[in-house]
């Protein structure tokens, strides 16, 4: 169904089909809402690698009607996680509790969350009007004052609100914070890089292991610690595929990624010598990936603002984070629900000064939060030193539950300000 688009027709613009950009194009569908989402891939070949929901996301989008569709992505429930040293000795066993949190923490692949995500923000069958989503659609610039944004090409579009969802290297970002005469903040590298593989788990059938050590059937994610490098994997897609992550830091790599890409090609002999104080069944594993990926981890410090005149942004574009939680996708979700709580009450156009307002209360109910566990993130990878980080004095079981506890922002931000 076409929206009929009136005078007073709601036009929110969204800048990023990533997980934020089509999660939001979800939560805010509504009666005279139209939303336009910009995306600038062609969208048809996302990146092969897992990515996971946590308690916090997870509760979030089964509250959306979505569980149809999400279960045709395949998602993996994680029971445990473990964390072993390089003999295999069990360090850790921690039995994951999804009814203390509400919902399972799963795990997906990322595209087929994507694909998921996607469905749902064009499904004719949901509440609310579809989404539009344009892809090949670059934007070079956007006019926090005028809300128009402009494509590469030369095309302008204006909307009413202006999301920016367009990830870690974010030109509305940039805007928003020129806006607000703010100094510009760039992704700056960690000092560590990761490796991203995944395998066919009928490739591991053979592999010598004992169970006990690993069982690419558990429903498990399992973390080995070696001095100064890492593995984290667990399975994906029923069990079909193991996804791994390898981190080292940057003085240990054998060969370099390229900064602004998720898919520098990684070599096996290059991988296998960074990993050759690892145990051989690991590196047995690595060699079943037909293809290894390498990425140099990034993330932003907390921006001064994430609001100029009716543009806001969202997800990486204001929060980048390392992924030594699995917050980066949740976070998003999380934005996107925010959104659509402090809009639920508008049927029709709301009118500037309404707009501005709501998106402050989303700044207000997701900035201290989403910098905390970005803070949080950083300091497990290495300590907390770069300006701009917020002190974190949580221990990590705290902050388990600080992260997974969450039950929407509404009412976050009643106990925010009530305590
Ligand atoms: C290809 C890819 C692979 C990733 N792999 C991992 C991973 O392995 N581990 C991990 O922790 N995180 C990964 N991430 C990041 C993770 O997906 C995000 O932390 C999380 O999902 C939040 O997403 P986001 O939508 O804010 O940003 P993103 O997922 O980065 O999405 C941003 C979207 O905006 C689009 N975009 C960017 N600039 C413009 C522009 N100028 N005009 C129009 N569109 C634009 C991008 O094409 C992208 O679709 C990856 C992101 C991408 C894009």
């Amino acid at each position: 169904m076409a929206i009929d688009a009136t005078t007073n027709t709601f036009r929110i613009i969204i800048v990023g089909g990533g997980i934020a950009g089509l999660a939001t194009a979800i939560a805010l569908r509504g009666p005279q809402r139209e939303i336009i989402v910009l995306e600038k891939s062609r969208m048809n070949k996302e990146v092969g690698a897992l990515l996971s929901l946590q308690p916090n996301a997870q509760k979030i989008v089964e509250q959306w009607n979505l569980k149809d569709i999400l279960q045709r992505a395949k998602p993996t429930a994680e029971r445990q996680f473990r964390i072993l040293d390089t003999s295999g000795k069990i360090h850790m066993n921690i039995d994951m509790d999804g009814e203390k949190y509400g919902a399972d923490r799963m795990v997906y692949h990322r595209q087929d969350l994507h694909s998921a995500l996607r469905e749902a923000a064009l499904s004719t069958e949901l509440p609310g009007y579809p989404a539009s989503i344009v892809t090949a659609a670059k934007v070079v610039g956007c006019d926090c004052e005028t809300r128009a944004i402009t494509l590469a090409d030369g095309t302008i579009y204006q909307g009413d609100l202006i999301i920016g969802a367009d990830g870690i290297h974010s030109v509305i970002r940039e805007a928003v914070l020129k806006a607000g005469n703010h100094e510009l903040v760039h992704p700056a590298p960690t000092g560590v890089s990761a490796y991203r593989l995944l395998v066919e788990t009928t490739n591991l059938a053979g592999l010598d292991v004992d169970k006990e050590v690993f069982d690419h059937t558990r429903q498990a994610t399992t973390l080995i610690m070696g001095h100064d490098r890492r593995v984290i994997m667990g399975p994906a897609r029923n069990g079909d595929l193991l996804g791994l992550v390898g981190m080292v830091p940057d003085e240990h790599m054998h060969e370099s990624s390229t900064p602004n890409s998720w898919t520098t090609p990684g070599h096996l002999s290059k991988l296998l010598q960074t990993y050759h104080d690892f145990p051989q069944w690991i590196r047995d594993i690595f060699k079943q990936a037909p293809d290894i990926a390498l990425w140099q981890l990034r993330d932003i410090d907390a921006l001064p603002t994430w609001i100029a005149g009716r543009c806001i942004i969202i997800g990486d574009a204001a929060h980048a984070m390392l992924p030594t939680q699995g917050q980066g996708a949740s976070q998003s979700i999380e934005d996107a629900e925010a959104l659509q709580a402090f809009f639920a009450d508008t049927t029709a156009k709301p009118n500037p000064q309404q707009i501005t307002r709501r998106i402050r209360k989303v700044f207000e109910a997701r900035y201290k939060r989403a910098s905390l566990i970005q803070a949080y993130s950083r300091q497990q990878a290495k300590p907390a030193t770069a300006k701009g980080s917020v002190k974190v004095t949580l221990n990590p079981a705290e902050f388990l539950d600080y992260n997974c506890k969450y039950e929407g922002a509404v009412k976050w931000l009643e106990q925010q300000e009530a305590s």
